[in-house]
């Protein structure tokens, strides 16, 4: 279509908007020269009538009745009303992942929190590029400070964690806090709420893309809203989350993966959870 527009453009006299109405198989050289020969008005109109396409028209969805509930075309992930339906346990053992199993966190005040013997949980099913909205609160009344106060996380694709941390008045290192990239970025902002009260992620994520079984040919990326404010701004992710060494030694080659909610030894509860694929 772009070459049949040029080369009618090419045969018009200057400041003509008729298009062509032939094709004409053009080399990308030649086409090249024939729209370097072109004034910039026609250049203009050219770019103007290609631009303007009608089909086929983007799809349309039902918003929610507030902006945090769930579109028509989200997958609802937790509504508060039954956790086994979309989640399971990842269990450990002492040699690491052995899972999974039924999920033992428990509802409480309309959200999902772990007992203090249960594990991370994750998604049964698995996604690749995705927005996802989470409201969580972190517990009150804990006199434990630092990363010890409030931890969890989201783990995108089994690998990348999004930190979840109280951190009203609780400094930590600054890759560590809420709404870090844990270990690689800091957040931009501490936006965070006081314990007890409710904060929402949105999380917009693109997958990688793998040149080799070791190397990104596009690294993920992610971009964090932290209560309505922008936190990460579509960051490169370095590598799977390592709480020691460097991310880019470990990097292997994967496919789509869960999403895992940390347990880190804190009843941080988590609700209206909604994904839409990408
Ligand atoms: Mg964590």
């Amino acid at each position: 279509m772009l070459v049949s527009y040029a080369i009618g453009f090419a045969q018009q006299p200057q400041n003509s908007a008729v298009p062509a109405t032939q094709s004409q198989q053009l080399s990308a050289g030649e086409l090249q020269k024939l729209f370097n020969s072109m004034t910039p008005g026609q250049r203009n109109s050219l770019f103007t009538n290609v631009k303007h396409i009608m089909d086929p028209e983007v799809m349309v969805i039902q918003p929610g009745t507030k902006d945090s509930d769930p579109p028509s075309d989200a997958i609802i992930l937790f509504d508060g009303s039954d956790i086994s339906k979309e989640w399971e346990e990842v269990a450990r053992g002492a040699s690491g992942v052995r899972g999974p199993k039924q999920a033992t966190w428990i509802i409480n005040d309309g959200g999902m929190q772990p007992t203090k013997s249960s594990g991370t949980v994750q998604t049964k099913r698995v996604f690749i590029d995705f927005q996802l909205h989470i409201e969580w609160k972190t517990p009150t009344g804990l006199t434990v400070t630092g990363q010890s106060r409030g931890n969890s996380g989201i783990i995108i694709q089994g690998l990348y964690e999004v930190q979840v941390l109280d951190s009203y008045n609780n400094r930590t290192y600054r890759n560590g806090q809420s709404g870090a990239i844990y270990m690689q970025y800091a957040p931009l902002v501490n936006v965070s709420r006081k314990p007890g009260e409710w904060q929402t992620y949105e999380i917009f994520y693109t997958a990688p893309r793998f040149k080799d079984s070791t190397t990104y040919f596009t690294p993920p990326r992610v971009t964090v809203v932290h209560n309505g404010v922008l936190v990460q701004n579509n960051v490169s992710i370095q590598g799977p989350t390592v709480y020691h060494g460097i991310p880019e030694y470990i990097i292997k080659q994967h496919g789509p993966g869960p999403i895992q909610l940390q347990q880190h030894g804190n009843p941080t509860t988590f609700r209206n959870i909604w994904i839409r694929e990408l």
